[in-house]
C-alpha cells in the first residue's frame, strides 16, 4: 500500500488524538481564535484555566470588542506577550465594525485582521470553518523538519518557503479539521521537542529524522548571538496607607498600554522625579535586590527603590497615576515584573 501523510496523520488523530479541550467543544470562528491567539508561545495546560475564565467574561466577539482594554489586559495577565492581548481586543473591534460579528469566510481576509498571522487564519478556516488551508505552528514545523529531515533554521525565508509548500501539499483534500489538529496533537504529543516517541509514532517507518539517528537536531536552532543586558531603576512610590504608584504606558512599545512603576536611571534622577511628577520629598530611600527579566531580544536587570513618604495619596499631585493597593488589587493589566514585585512585598 502506498504511503498517504495524511491518511497516516488522519487515521493517527482518530484513535490518539485530543478531543476535549475547552476550544474543541462548540467549536466557533470566536472560540478558535482565542485558543489559537492564547496557544502562542503558551503550553495547553497553562492556557485551559486562562481560556475558561476568558469566555465566562467574554462568551462572543461583541462581548469582547466591548470591554475596556484594561479588563482584557488584566484577563492576559501571567500569559506574557502583551501584543497579542490588545491585538485581540482591537480584532474584535474590527469584526464587529467590519464585518457585524462574523468572522469572515476567506483566508485572505482573515490574514487582515489584528493579530492574524497565514498560520492563525488557517487554524480558524480550517477548524471552524471547514475549509482545506495549511497551519505552520511550531508543532507542524517540527514535524516537518524531522519528517523531512531539513537543514538550516525554519526562520530563514527559504526555508520557511519550503516549509509552507510542503504543508499545503500534504493537507488532505477533506477532513481538514481533524488533519489540522492532528498536526497540532502529534507534534504536542508524540514529536516533542526533546524526547521524541518515535517508536510509537505513525510516521516513523518514513521519518527521514528517525532515519538519521538523531531527530531532535531538527529543526536546527537559530544561529547564537549574545544578548545584550540592559539596567534599570523602578521606582517603588508607597504613600502612608501601603499604595504604590502606578502609571500607564504607552500603548507603543514594551509593556504597551500596561501598569508600571516609573523609571529612572539613578538616584538623582529619582530625586528629580518625585519633585517634579508628585511634588513630594521622600522620608525614605531604600535599595532593594536587583532582579532579571529576559525578554527575547535582551535581558533587563531591574533595581527596584522603595520610596517612602509621609502622607497619603492626596498629599501627592496625581498626575497620571494610580494608587495601587496590593492587598486590594484593583484590575489592572500590570507589567510582569511589576506584578513579580508587588507580590514580593505582601
Ligand atoms: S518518527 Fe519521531 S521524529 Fe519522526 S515524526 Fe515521528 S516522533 Fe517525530
Amino acid at each position: 500500500m502506498t504511503f498517504s501523510f495524511s491518511d497516516t496523520v488522519l487515521g493517527w488523530y482518530h484513535q490518539h488524538g485530543r478531543k476535549h479541550l475547552p476550544w474543541q467543544q462548540d467549536i466557533t470562528p470566536y472560540r478558535v481564535w482565542v485558543s489559537e491567539i492564547m496557544l502562542q508561545q503558551t503550553q495547553v495546560s497553562t492556557v485551559i484555566a486562562y481560556y475558561e475564565r476568558f469566555m465566562q467574561r467574554f462568551p462572543d466577539v461583541f462581548a469582547l470588542a466591548k470591554a475596556e482594554q484594561d479588563e482584557v489586559l488584566h484577563l492576559w495577565t501571567g500569559l506574557g506577550y502583551y501584543a497579542r492581548g490588545r491585538n485581540l481586543h482591537a480584532c474584535a473591534k474590527a469584526v464587529v465594525n467590519q464585518y457585524d460579528g462574523h468572522f469572515p469566510e476567506d483566508l485572505d481576509a482573515l490574514e487582515q485582521l489584528p493579530g492574524i498571522g497565514r498560520s492563525t487564519a488557517a487554524a480558524i478556516a480550517s477548524i471552524s470553518m471547514g475549509m482545506r488551508a495549511a497551519i505552520m505552528d511550531g508543532n507542524v514545523k517540527r514535524v516537518l523538519t524531522r519528517f523531512y529531515a531539513i537543514e538550516g533554521w525554519p526562520g530563514q525565508t527559504a526555508i520557511n518557503k519550503q516549509l509552507w509548500q510542503l504543508a499545503e501539499s500534504l493537507a488532505p483534500e477533506h477532513s481538514f479539521r481533524e488533519y489540522t489538529q492532528g498536526m497540532m496533537d502529534l507534534g504536542a504529543t508524540l514529536c516533542t521537542r526533546s524526547k521524541p516517541a518515535c517508536g510509537i509514532c505513525p510516521l516513523q517507518p518514513q521519518c527521514a529524522g528517525y532515519a538519521s539517528g538523531n531527530p531532535t537536531q531538527f529543526p536546527n536552532p537559530k544561529p547564537k548571538k549574545e544578548k545584550p543586558e540592559k539596567h534599570t531603576i523602578m521606582l517603588m512610590i508607597e504613600n502612608s496607607a501601603g499604595e504604590r504608584w502606578l502609571y500607564q504606558r504607552p500603548q507603543q512599545g514594551l509593556w504597551g498600554g500596561l501598569w508600571s512603576f516609573p523609571e529612572v536611571a539613578d538616584e538623582q534622577e529619582a530625586l528629580a522625579w518625585l519633585r517634579q511628577n508628585l511634588g513630594l520629598e521622600p522620608r525614605e530611600m531604600n535599595w532593594l535586590p536587583t532582579f532579571r527579566h529576559t525578554f527575547s531580544h535582551y535581558h533587563l536587570h531591574i533595581q527596584p527603590l522603595h520610596v517612602r513618604f509621609n502622607g497619603g495619596a492626596q498629599t501627592v499631585q496625581q498626575g497620571q497615576g494610580h494608587w495601587y493597593n496590593p492587598t486590594k488589587p484593583s484590575e489592572l493589566g500590570l507589567a510582569a515584573p511589576v506584578k513579580k514585585l508587588l507580590r514580593s512585598q505582601l
